[in-house]
């Protein structure tokens, strides 16, 4: 057994039960644009349910190649308007120049928002290599340092715990973030990953590196394993075998699916708080009850002000 395997053990058992939960942590809640009127009412609710628990902030993706350039932009304002929440825009290189990339930067600053995700993309024909726009930024540094010479937006970036699969090594994935970071992002936020351990120890490469900005680790609660499986292939995150054998036999019981995935998702959020994790960004895919769920027993309650401003 390994020193690390050792400190991996005894987090585990000093993390504090839920009931001893201080709800001292911070979250953000990551949201994707609706493309149909029906998703819009879902997206909402959401935004409305999660909306008292006061996130940090909330950040909007960017589809594939720009795609939801428009959706995204009509997304970001409207929370940034019309709710009490600090709104943060994902933005990426994908197949756009400079011009138009600033430009739509500058159409976000004019909108009151001051937080950019910025990111470079992936090539929009899957399994593809990513090709730069000719008069485009190449990567998401060359990203950071154009905004910031734009406007001193506050910007955070993308880190891979298990490597991005275009890194040669994890050494020249850190120097990647460590260029991000030093271009100007404050933090960065992880793709998603299914052990804590597989956190820590990137983490902890992180600071051996020099980094010492913050990571907030991305939190994917799964209930669907296939779907999920499909998406983790492409951006490296493993799926651990353990997680198909607790769905499996559920494929028809849909409550219970839910409640496997919050105890799941919970249960890892636990172990990183015991790792002094003190902020956790959900990926909700648009739905409020999983991320609301964990964050309930991570100790936050709704702040009645928030839910009121908003209202
Ligand atoms: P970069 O940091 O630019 O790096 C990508 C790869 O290129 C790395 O392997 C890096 O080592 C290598 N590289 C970069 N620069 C150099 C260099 N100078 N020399 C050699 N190698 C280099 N995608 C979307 O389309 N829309 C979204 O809204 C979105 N949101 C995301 C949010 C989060 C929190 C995360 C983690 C990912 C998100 N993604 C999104 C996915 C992301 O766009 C892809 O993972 C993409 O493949 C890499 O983007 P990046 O910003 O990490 O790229």
């Amino acid at each position: 057994i390994s020193v690390n395997q050792l400190e991996e053990a005894r987090r585990a058992l000093d993390a504090p039960l839920f009931a001893d939960m201080a709800g001292d942590a911070a979250v953000s809640f990551e949201f994707f644009p609706p493309k149909s009127a029906k998703m819009e009412e879902t997206l909402w609710e959401a935004v409305r349910t999660l909306e008292p628990l006061s996130p940090r902030f909330v950040s909007v993706t960017y589809g594939a190649g720009g795609s939801t350039r428009e959706r995204t932009h009509a997304t970001v304002a409207r929370i940034q308007r019309e709710t009490s929440l600090a709104a943060a825009a994902h933005l990426t290189c994908v197949e756009a120049s400079r011009d138009e990339i600033d430009q739509v930067a500058e159409e976000y600053w004019a909108a009151g928002v001051r937080h950019i995700v910025a990111l470079r993309g992936d090539p929009p024909v899957a399994g593809q290599k990513f090709q730069a726009h000719r008069d485009g930024y190449a990567n998401a540094a060359e990203l950071v340092a154009g905004l910031k010479k734009l406007h001193p937006f506050e910007i955070s970036v993308a880190a891979y715990p298990e490597c991005h699969p275009d890194s040669g090594t994890k050494a020249e994935d850190l120097d990647n973030l460590k260029r991000k970071l030093d271009a100007g992002a404050t933090r960065a936020i992880t793709q998603f990953f299914f052990t804590p351990e597989a956190f820590f120890r990137f983490r902890d490469a992180a600071t051996a590196a020099g980094i010492s900005a913050e990571i907030v680790p991305g939190i994917l609660p799964v209930s669907n394993v296939a779907q999920t499986r499909k998406f983790a292939g492409m951006c490296g995150a493993a799926i651990p075998d353990w997680m198909d054998r607790l769905f499996e036999g559920l494929d028809d019981h849909p409550a219970s699916r839910q409640l496997v995935a919050a105890t799941i998702a919970a249960e890892m959020c636990r172990r990183l708080y015991a790792g002094d994790v003190r902020h956790f960004h959900f990926y909700t895919l648009n739905r409020a009850e999983l991320s609301y769920a964990i964050c309930h027993l991570l100790g936050l309650r709704p702040n009645k002000a928030a839910g009121a401003v908003a209202a």
